[in-house]
């Protein structure tokens, strides 16, 4: 790694380990070789994994499911795989090999000794060997003995941060945080919110616009506010389904309303994808990708738009509620250019520009020239196909993902004052919930715990998100403070009205 890298890594991994960061754990190793070349190793690679969704919306797994396998991937045994290793600065390919992790480490090992020693014989100076690694970083792909050659995929990774980010709404995150703290996953509270984007002017352009949302452990400040904006979107999908399912019957291909909400499952607000798969079920298509394809694209002979907000407002609305906002895969856009450019005048914080099969420069150009965040993930909906980007398979470098928390992380830590603040403003159980929602001792404030004080309980729900001296500034130590005064009123009036 470069001092940069290292530095954002050590960075990254102080946030995604806030709890063993505190007691100042070293995530970084470094040795010197025979050289005298410092080199920087990281403990463990952190994976993030920004977009994904549950049943909640329209993915297939439950979020503890998703967790599970997020977690799992990774651990997948790698030995029975055909690996296709490609220095490509070199041009060095060992084609369709079937080989070992231990070797291709070993190989690469005696690779880097032959060409220090190269450039040391040739004068060249420590600058150059200091960036063999670099050079080195071979691409790995996987193909899987049991499913043929032609099902190239990038090897999954272990997920160790995980943003649920399901279609309008935040249902799924207590749930998914619950089933993270058994791997030690963290979770980041997401969402992934429907809009649709008007341009000014003659052409008359209306898009839908997916805009993403990233939130703190204590979720959004005016959590009634954005719960209402997504209830309104979701109310608006159940009337578009309906249009859809009925334009469909005028076109035809007969689907019932019933097998569509079955589909979509109890209280979730059906979608195309749910509707596509009744159209599978009927068998009026051969596969959900033709159902889009013929009658439930954009503009489609099926489709229908609903109630979905404008998207400037919406970037808006999630900078006034303590999130950070991420335009979702601009390359579905058909003017990614306008809309990009009229989302960052609204306050758009970033876009996404990876994918699983790598960075895309287009987006990423814009991003450079608008000043934008950088992010991707795998949009993953557990549709189980063969060609469907994995949990953790976008590869978002970790100077990114440094640039990502630098921004959000002074956002959230405000969203999180505003809350505790909101709770002393107005001391009321819904308010108290809101802070520990996410929290890992979130039981323990209702159970009346005797052993901990409620500064102390705060403390534990909000040590996996702030850093110990985020925590322990004046103005935090202040609200604390505060807090604590108002729980042991609430308390030892309880245990009045108890003893009654
Ligand atoms: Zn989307
Ligand atoms: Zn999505």
């Amino acid at each position: 790694m470069t001092l940069e890298q290292t530095v954002a890594y050590k960075s990254v991994s102080e946030w995604v380990f806030m709890e063993q960061s505190n007691n100042s754990i070293n995530f970084v190793d470094s040795f010197l070789d025979d050289f005298g070349v410092q080199w920087y190793q990281p403990k463990e690679k952190i994976v993030f994994e920004f977009h994904c969704h549950t049943t909640c919306s329209d993915g297939f797994l439950s979020p503890t499911k998703l967790v599970e396998r997020a977690h799992q991937n990774g651990k997948k045994d790698l030995s029975p795989l055909m690996c296709k290793v490609t220095y490509s600065s070199f041009g060095i390919e060992h084609e369709e090999t079937e080989l070992s992790w231990k070797f291709l480490l070993l190989s690469r090992l005696i690779l880097i000794k032959l060409l220090l020693l190269a450039t040391v014989t040739h004068s060249s100076a420590p600058s150059i060997t200091c960036n063999l690694l670099s050079f080195l970083k071979p691409s790995c792909q996987c193909y899987s003995k049991a499913k043929g050659i032609d099902s190239s995929e990038v090897c999954p990774e272990q997920v160790k941060v995980l943003a649920l980010t399901d279609h309008d709404t935040m249902y799924g995150i207590p749930e998914a945080t619950e089933a993270a703290r058994r791997f030690g996953i963290k979770i980041i509270p997401g969402v992934e919110i429907s809009t649709i984007f008007y341009s000014r002017g003659e052409s008359g352009l209306e898009e839908p616009v997916h805009i993403l949302g990233y939130y703190s452990s204590c979720g959004p400040t005016k959590s009634a506010a954005l719960e209402k904006f997504l209830g309104d979107i979701r109310e608006g999908r159940f009337l578009r389904a309906k249009n859809i399912v009925s334009k469909l019957n005028k076109l035809k291909l007969p689907i019932r309303w019933e097998s569509v909400t079955k589909i979509a499952g109890k209280g979730v607000a059906p979608g195309r994808l749910h509707i596509a798969r009744a159209l599978l079920e009927a068998g009026h298509v051969e596969n959900l990708k033709q159902a889009f394809s013929r009658y439930l694209y954009d503009g489609g002979p099926a489709y229908s738009t609903g109630s979905e907000p404008v998207a400037e407002e919406t970037v808006q609305f999630i900078r006034e509620t303590g999130g950070v906002s991420v335009l979702a895969h601009p390359w579905a856009l058909k003017n990614p250019a306008l809309i990009i450019r009229r989302l960052k005048d609204a306050g758009l914080h970033g876009i996404e520009a990876y994918r699983s099969d790598g960075k895309l420069s287009v987006y990423s150009d814009l991003a450079d020239k608008h000043d934008l965040l950088m992010l991707g993930g795998s949009d993953y909906h557990g549709r189980g196909g063969q060609h469907e980007s994995d949990l953790g398979s976008t590869n978002v470098p970790v100077l990114i993902v440094h640039e990502f928390l630098k921004v959000a992380r002074p956002i959230w830590y405000n969203a999180i004052r505003d809350i505790l603040q909101n709770y002393l403003k107005d001391p009321c159980d819904s308010n108290l919930q809101h802070i520990v929602k996410f929290g890992k001792n979130n039981k323990a404030l209702k159970t009346n715990t005797p052993f901990i004080s409620p500064s102390e309980l705060i403390n534990q729900c909000l040590s996996l998100w702030l850093s110990k001296e985020e925590r322990e500034n004046p103005e935090f130590e202040a609200i604390k403070l505060d807090i604590s005064r108002v729980l042991n009123v609430q308390r030892e009036l309880e245990a009045n009205e108890e003893s009654k």
